[in-house]
């Protein structure tokens, strides 16, 4: 299988950079499956796992809680509000996390702050589930 060059780039750094074989990623509207020669595209990501098999053959997990993704001729770059190596995300603050966000959703009112909680409980699901590797 041909390879391409995938960059995944959070807001403070180019969080990783390696040749890919295949990546799958939560596109906003479907889970999008990108192999080498995909037609160019630009389109927002939702939370979830992105999983990059590397041109090595060993796959890498990422934890995401959305932003963009764009496929150019050239490579794939992955604009992510934030993304965690499945093996560097911390299970306990991801757990702590949710249950401070469950809690609080219990005891607001306002419908723009149960919205932020509600994405930061998703958030926290999801880094529990791509530390878990139950994807
Ligand atoms: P928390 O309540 O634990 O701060 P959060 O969902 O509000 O979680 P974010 O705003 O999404 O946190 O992320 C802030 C920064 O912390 C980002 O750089 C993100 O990659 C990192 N981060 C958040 N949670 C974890 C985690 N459980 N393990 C590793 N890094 C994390």
């Amino acid at each position: 299988m041909s390879n391409f060059p995938l960059e995944v780039v959070t807001p403070d750094r180019i969080m990783f950079a390696d040749q890919a074989s295949f990546v799958v990623a939560p596109g906003s509207e479907g889970v999008l499956g990108i192999t080498a020669g995909h037609a160019p595209l630009l389109t927002a990501l939702a939370p979830g796992v992105i999983k990059v098999n590397l041109a090595g053959g060993t796959q890498e997990l990422f934890a995401t809680s959305g932003g963009f993704l764009q496929i150019t001729r050239e490579k794939v770059t992955i604009l992510a509000d934030t993304a965690e190596l499945s093996g560097d995300i911390d299970l306990e603050r991801a757990r702590r996390s949710l249950q401070s966000a469950e809690q609080q959703i219990a005891t607001t009112i306002d419908p723009y702050t149960i919205a932020e909680l509600k994405a930061k409980a998703t958030r926290a699901q999801n880094r529990i589930r791509v530390a878990e590797k139950r994807i």
